[in-house]
């Protein structure tokens, strides 16, 4: 399935829904997280539906090199000195929404993993 009707994500990728976006590509979008916890936080999806990093296979590898290199970018583009970036993957590793996403933060100092 390349949407899912009923996800989030999907519906700022069709313009169903606003969010403030950083980046656009054919296969990649950015946009900042309604609720950052940094002073720059921003996720980086897929423009397809994969709910989960677990949906990634062998087709995707492009994809996933693609979501790596619009965080690095985007960092760049920040200046950022530093930076983190995190998926969460299933309820059990803090995720909500199940449209693969990278967290990218940065702006303070990161400290250990939680
Ligand atoms: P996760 O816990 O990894 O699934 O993270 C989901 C993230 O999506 C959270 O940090 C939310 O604040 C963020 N979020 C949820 N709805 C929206 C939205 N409409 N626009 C931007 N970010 C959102
Ligand atoms: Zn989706």
């Amino acid at each position: 399935m390349s949407r899912d009707p009923d996800c989030l994500f999907c519906k700022i990728v069709a313009g169903e829904l606003s969010a403030d976006v950083l980046y656009e590509d054919e296969h990649v979008m950015a946009f900042k997280d309604i609720h950052p916890v940094a002073p720059f936080h921003v996720l980086v999806i897929p423009k397809l539906h994969l709910a989960t990093l677990n949906d990634f296979d062998s087709t995707h590898r492009e994809l996933a090199g693609r979501l790596m290199i619009a965080a690095q970018q985007l960092a760049a583009e920040q200046a950022l000195p530093g930076y983190r970036v995190v998926m969460n993957v299933n309820a059990e590793g803090g995720q909500v929404v199940f449209h693969a996403h990278l967290h990218v933060l940065g702006g303070r100092q990161m400290k250990g993993l939680g």
